[in-house]
């Protein structure tokens, strides 16, 4: 079965309305699950800096790298050594 690109699948939604979904869950997520703003900040310049993001997405792994860097038990599908 071919799996759908998830870009796809918001065909019509706008780049900024994502971003305002991603905004909307990481916020709604318990404190304790989120990731601290500063440690945030440096997962997402390492993503900006890796050649496996794509529009926003970690080809690795398929998610959007706002929301995976935002979960604080998520890591880099890389490795740890990375975030
Ligand atoms: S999650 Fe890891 S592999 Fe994916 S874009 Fe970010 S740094 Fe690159």
């Amino acid at each position: 079965m071919k799996i759908p690109c998830r870009k796809c699948l918001l065909e019509g939604v706008s780049e900024e309305q994502v971003q305002e979904k991603i905004a909307e869950y990481l916020s709604a997520m318990p404190e304790a699950e989120r990731t601290p703003e500063a440690d945030y900040s440096n997962r997402l310049a390492k993503c900006a800096d890796c050649p496996s993001l794509s529009n926003g997405l970690c080809v690795q792994c398929g998610c959007f790298v706002l929301y995976r860097a935002g979960k604080l038990s998520s890591h880099c599908p890389l490795g740890e050594d990375r975030w």
